[in-house]
């Protein structure tokens, strides 16, 4: 018993980028927003802790969670199986700084514990995520809405 439709088209997952890292998410889960009956769909990267793992940043940095997307609140997040499997074979590239590797999740996992062993925890900040790192981020993310080409 087939059940037509209620599958997502594959496509869906094919553009989703997560909001903290622009890239296709890894180990994603999806965000639980007040918008989610209006097909609002923030996945966002879930990896271990040798990787840019953007949930613990995002879930670090506010006491209040809002979607990244719409701005509502947050008030759960869920594995999406089939999503987390389909994109942790998308490449992305590599979170440390200057290194341009880019591979899928198996990729990185192993291309991060050959070449940055060391390197634990988000690249860039050395100390516990803060309220500066949000804001940043949100620069960040205004600059690439307006010199979006
Ligand atoms: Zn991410
Ligand atoms: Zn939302
Ligand atoms: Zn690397």
């Amino acid at each position: 018993m087939s059940q037509k439709g209620v599958e997502k088209p594959l496509e869906e997952y094919e553009k989703v980028r997560c909001p903290i890292c622009m890239e296709h998410p890894h180990q994603a889960i999806l965000l639980l927003c007040s918008s989610h009956d209006k097909g609002c769909r923030p996945y966002i990267c879930d990896t271990g802790r040798n990787h840019s793992n953007c949930f613990s940043m995002f879930r670090n940095t506010r006491k209040k969670l809002l979607c990244p997307l719409c701005r509502g609140k947050v008030h759960d997040w869920t594995v999406d199986a089939r999503a987390q499997h389909f994109m942790n074979h998308k490449t992305r590239t590599c979170a440390n700084g200057t290194c341009t590797f880019s591979g899928s999740y198996m990729d990185l996992e192993h291309h991060v514990r050959m070449v940055h062993p060391s390197d634990v925890g988000p690249s860039g900040s050395d100390g516990p995520v803060s309220e500066n790192v949000w804001m940043d981020l949100e620069n960040y993310l205004n600059q690439l809405n307006l010199s979006h080409r």
